[in-house]
């Protein structure tokens, strides 16, 4: 009896992965992983961070701004005006919504990348001003989201 409960104990925990071997505690918060695999499949997400997305409603909103993200700003005309502003204002309003998804402190202030939309939406034409205008749609969406 003693023998077999001390074999699994001692009983090697590898990741369904890459096989490399984990803290117990690793691979049953991960579900059977090591946190770097854990990471690479969700995202980058600790999996604190996953279940306080899941938790507050908002991994759904964190799937389509990783996609969103991902697409990229669209290529533009030279144009030194709205490249300037979109270099100012674009990693603040990505910063806004990155870190309300991820970490969910602080309030997250959508009025304020509103602002910064319209601002560069007066700016902007054609490729660019759709995307701008998907990027205020979900800011809207967060916006209404985070009230709840
Ligand atoms: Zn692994």
């Amino acid at each position: 009896m003693f023998q077999q409960g001390k074999q699994v104990r001692d009983k090697k925990l590898n990741c369904s992965k890459c096989d490399v071997s984990c803290l117990k505690n690793t691979y049953e918060t991960t579900g059977g992983f090591c946190m770097p695999c854990f990471m690479e499949l969700n995202d980058g997400l600790r999996p604190a961070e996953l279940r306080s997305l899941k938790g507050r409603g908002l991994f759904e909103y964190f799937n389509r701004w990783n996609t969103f993200v991902k697409k990229g700003v669209p290529k533009i005309k030279r144009n030194r005006n709205i490249i300037d502003k979109l270099s100012h204002y674009l990693p603040v309003i990505n910063a806004s919504i990155s870190g309300y998804l991820r970490f969910g402190k602080g309030i997250f202030d959508g009025h304020k990348n509103s602002e910064f939309l319209v601002e560069l939406k007066e700016s902007s034409e054609g490729e660019l001003l759709e995307f701008l205008a998907e990027l205020e749609r979900f800011n809207n969406e967060l916006v209404n989201a985070s009230k709840t």
